[in-house]
């Protein structure tokens, strides 16, 4: 009988890579005479954002960063936001704006996006942003896609000529992943809950992104062996009572199939602080100094 060949994936270490760029950042604020600002704009009382948030103010002080939390009541008004936004817009200490979504219902989250001023959109929103990103033009990039990027090239692996397969469309992951992935020459598929065949699409994957917020949903027979599995989902679940993170990918046995692999948690997470950071400094770099 032949055994079929069992791999096991290497690990690429989210928080190893992650602090690696922090230092960056730490060094590059070190070099100037200035302290870039970043501000979090938290509306309402949603548990997961409290935490994003506070970590993101958390460790822009860490870094050398003047970072700030802005907690609103979630009766906030559209209205009143906007008139936030526009303040920080004309506030010469502030580098860096984000507000942290979803926002309460009464609040378009388009408006503010929109409202925020591209030069300090450190989260890469902005239709200015999305627009220099897909035409290949200088942009704040969303920060959980271009820490992907990251995280691939930290395999030594190259990106170029590779069939990238990503699974996901929305605007903060999948699509600017298609198009960070498709400026460094992979030739990008992008797969989403209308996709016909994805199990057997995803398979002929050198490079694999699962953004999808369905735990587990990748596993090992969807993988081409050898192929770089990213998994950017944070999934809650509960097991044996305990609450815990899945990713959308079948760890253990991606990680049978799979030539390098990340880990939730540990993985693309901590990746996307970093970035941010890295986000901070450069908008102030570039409105400060143009
Ligand atoms: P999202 O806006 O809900 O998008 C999910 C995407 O997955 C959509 O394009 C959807 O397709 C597709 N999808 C859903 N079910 C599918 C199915 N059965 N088959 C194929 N495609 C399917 O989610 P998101 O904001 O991109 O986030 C995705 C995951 O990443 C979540 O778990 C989120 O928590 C996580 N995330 C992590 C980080 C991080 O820092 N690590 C950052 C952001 C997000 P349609 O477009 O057709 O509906």
């Amino acid at each position: 009988m032949i055994q079929a060949e069992v791999m096991t994936a290497r690990i690429i270490d989210g928080k190893a890579v992650a602090q690696q760029t922090e230092s960056e950042v730490a060094r590059a604020i070190a070099r100037l005479d200035f302290r870039p600002g970043l501000v979090a704009v938290r509306v309402g009382n949603d548990p997961a954002s409290e935490v994003y948030v506070r970590n993101k103010a958390k460790k822009a002080r860490e870094l050398g960063i003047e970072g700030r939390e802005l907690i609103f009541p979630d009766t906030m008004s559209e209205g009143e936001l906007l008139a936030e936004v526009e303040r920080l817009n004309g506030d010469d200490a502030v580098d860096g704006i984000l507000v942290q979504l979803p926002l309460p219902q009464q609040i378009d989250p388009r408006k503010v996006i929109d409202a925020i001023d591209p030069a300090k959109d450190v989260d890469g929103f902005h239709p200015i942003n999305v627009g220099l990103l897909h035409l290949g033009r200088r942009a704040l990039v969303p920060c959980t896609p271009a820490g992907v990027i990251r995280l691939i090239e930290s395999t030594g692996e190259p990106i170029d000529g590779k069939h990238a397969v990503i699974i996901g469309r929305s605007d903060i992951v999948g699509k600017p992943m298609a198009a960070l992935l498709l400026q460094r020459n992979a030739t990008v598929t992008i797969c989403h809950s209308r996709t016909r065949e994805l199990a057997r699409l995803a398979r002929e994957a050198d490079l694999l992104v699962a953004a999808i917020g369905k735990p587990r949903f990748v596993t090992a027979e969807m993988i081409k062996p050898g192929a770089i599995v990213i998994d950017v989902g944070i999934n809650r679940i509960v097991v044996d009572g305990k609450n815990k993170l899945a990713g959308d990918v079948d760890f253990a046995g991606a990680s049978e199939v799979a030539a390098w692999i990340t880990p939730v948690p540990g993985g693309v997470g901590p990746m996307t602080i970093a970035t941010l950071m890295k986000n901070t400094v450069e908008a102030a770099e570039r409105r400060r100094r143009p």
